[in-house]
């Protein structure tokens, strides 16, 4: 059972002054499923793919895992804040391909939200540049077929889940062993990208079945 938490009170009109154009960033809001946090991503001009990019893995691909493959984030659902401002960043300077923002380290858009709508609002940010370079596991351990240059889209579109699935995590449970967080978005990673192979290979497989096993 999944808790829903309540409704927000007047987020449409404050949510959609804070979309659009601060200081040379833009914002765009993100709805996944019901039980998930809005998300409101916040990235810079000219990054507007990078941002449909994040939101193409929030409100389709994580949606269409196998339950199995959803699960152990499940938990996570009580813990989280109703909106969560993603900061969208190239890279890094750390080489991270994202962090959560511990309660009083957020932005001031974030902290502009959190005092209008007088809720739970949380932080964090991901690295598209670092994403598209990371190398997670030798891909060549999966039957990629005739995939060329579609793996790296792929990868892509895996990792970009992970990491935000990630994130969420420490932002939900901020205390928990990053080994246990690791281990649990790496095994997320390869489950969607198996996913995501199958059903580009034709294979019969789609995201609504249990990806094969690498
Ligand atoms: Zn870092
Ligand atoms: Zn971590």
């Amino acid at each position: 059972m999944l808790r829903r938490r309540p409704s927000l009170v007047h987020p449409p009109g404050i949510l959609e002054r804070l979309s659009g154009r601060i200081r040379g960033r833009e914002q765009m809001l993100v709805r996944g499923d019901p039980d998930w946090p809005l998300l409101l991503l916040s990235y810079p001009r000219g990054a507007l793919d990078e941002a449909k990019e994040v939101e193409a893995a929030y409100t389709h691909t994580f949606p269409l895992l196998t339950q199995e493959t959803r699960s152990p984030y499940e938990a996570l659902l009580p813990a989280l804040p109703a909106i969560v401002v993603v900061l969208l960043r190239r890279r890094n300077p750390c080489g991270c391909l994202g962090h959560y923002h511990p309660r009083g380290t957020e932005s001031r858009l974030t902290r502009r939200l959190a005092s209008d709508l007088g809720s739970a609002t949380g932080e964090i940010d991901i690295a598209y540049e670092g994403i598209r370079e990371w190398q997670p596991q030798p891909l060549s351990s999966m039957a990629l077929g005739d995939m060329g240059g579609r793996l790296a889209s792929l990868h892509v579109r895996a990792a970009t889940v992970a990491v935000l699935m990630h994130e969420l995590e420490h932002l939900a449970f901020p205390d928990a062993p990053e080994r246990e967080t690791r281990g649990r978005s790496n095994a997320l990673y390869s489950a969607v990208m198996s996913g995501l192979v199958a059903a580009e290979s034709d294979s019969g497989y789609g995201m609504a079945s249990s990806p094969p096993r690498p």
